[in-house]
């Protein structure tokens, strides 16, 4: 039947396009998620195999309170990623009680005498942990920065270079440790906004203007946001005689209830023909795997499906790339699964 139903429709041309319009831009990205995770507890898990070691119950633990107190302090998921690099890097994770350079103690060789703290709070785990993102959170435009130059900035440390390879670990162990680990963030923090076939792919030769994936996902499918990041747009893309009350259909214009996010780095995701209007509001900030919406067939479109666009920079058309090509690369490979 699935097969069947692929077939039909893609006989029948599925068409949409997307929005000429130009959402609002938001400035910065705000640190108050409207959405939170919380830490599920790992009791029976004695290890974590990263793409770069395996980690044991005690690093696991470690990592799990560094991602807490970054979610207790409303800190992006990119903030727990580089806490939990840095703490590789210099600790491999173990609180370290007993100062080995200079007076460098605890999971991020905090030193007493440069004012981070009496040697009692810097071994505290929680403590060290909250002294870390309270330092990242002053730097400014730490969300698009590289792992090593937000670490660094934080750490100064005299091998600066050395944090960026603790990234996919980082990454594995912040997953592992969130909650519904793999629905929260992924091993590069992206997750696929809908587990659904490509039925309709970028810019093919028949549609060259297509800056998107159609992903097949029946009528009110959970949307998920695709990474964290800023509600910059959530709405109707209203033409003079379509404001998104009935289903689009090929002769109506627009993206129907959409949604864009903003992403650190300035990458864009957009979601377009939601069944109605989108669960999240322009200002909100999303985590990886946060449902913005249901997927539908409002604006122009032949029938309930997700498109949904990555653009690398701005939303304009010129900056849209192949969303099969970017989600291989970031972990949440497109289609994978009917
Ligand atoms: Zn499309």
């Amino acid at each position: 039947m699935k097969t069947l139903g692929v077939v039909v429709l893609a006989a029948v041309g599925l068409v949409c396009a997307c929005v000429g319009g130009v959402a609002v831009l938001a400035a910065v990205l705000v640190a108050t998620p409207a959405v939170a995770c919380a830490v599920t507890p790992l009791d029976d898990v004695t290890s974590i195999e990263t793409p770069t070691g395996t980690f044991n119950q005690e690093q696991i633990a470690n990592a799990a309170i560094i991602v807490a107190v970054g979610i207790e302090m409303n800190v992006p998921v990119r903030g727990h990623i580089i806490a939990v690099a840095t703490a590789i890097q210099e600790s491999r994770l173990i609180n370290l009680t007993t100062a080995y350079d200079h007076d460098s103690l605890g999971l991020f060789q905090q030193r007493p005498s440069q004012g981070w703290g009496t040697p009692e709070q810097v071994t505290d785990p929680r403590y060290a942990s909250r002294k870390f993102y309270e330092k990242l959170l002053t730097i400014d435009g730490w969300e698009s920065m590289p792992l090593t130059e937000a670490a660094q900035k934080v750490q100064r440390s005299a091998y600066p270079d050395a944090y960026a390879k603790h990234e996919p670990a980082a990454s594995t162990l912040v997953s592992a440790v969130s909650n519904g680990s793999v629905s929260c963030t992924n091993y590069a923090g992206w997750v696929q906004p809908v587990i659904a076939p490509v039925w309709s792919g970028f810019r093919t030769a028949e549609r060259p203007a297509h800056q998107g994936v159609d992903l097949g996902s029946p009528r009110n499918t959970p949307v998920k946001a695709a990474s964290a990041g800023l509600v910059v747009w959530a709405g109707c893309d209203t033409s003079r005689w379509y404001h998104c009350e009935r289903d689009g259909s090929p002769n109506t214009p627009g993206c129907g209830w959409y949604v864009d996010i903003k992403h650190p780095g300035d990458i864009y995701t957009r979601y377009c023909h939601l069944n109605e209007a989108p669960f999240v509001r322009v200002g909100d900030e999303v985590m990886a795997g946060t449902v913005i919406g249901r997927s539908g067939t409002t604006g122009h479109s032949s029938g309930p499906h997700l498109h949904f666009e990555v653009h690398l920079g701005d939303q304009s058309s010129k900056t849209a790339t192949d969303p099969v090509k970017f989600m291989a690369e970031h972990g949440a490979p497109l289609g994978r699964q009917g």
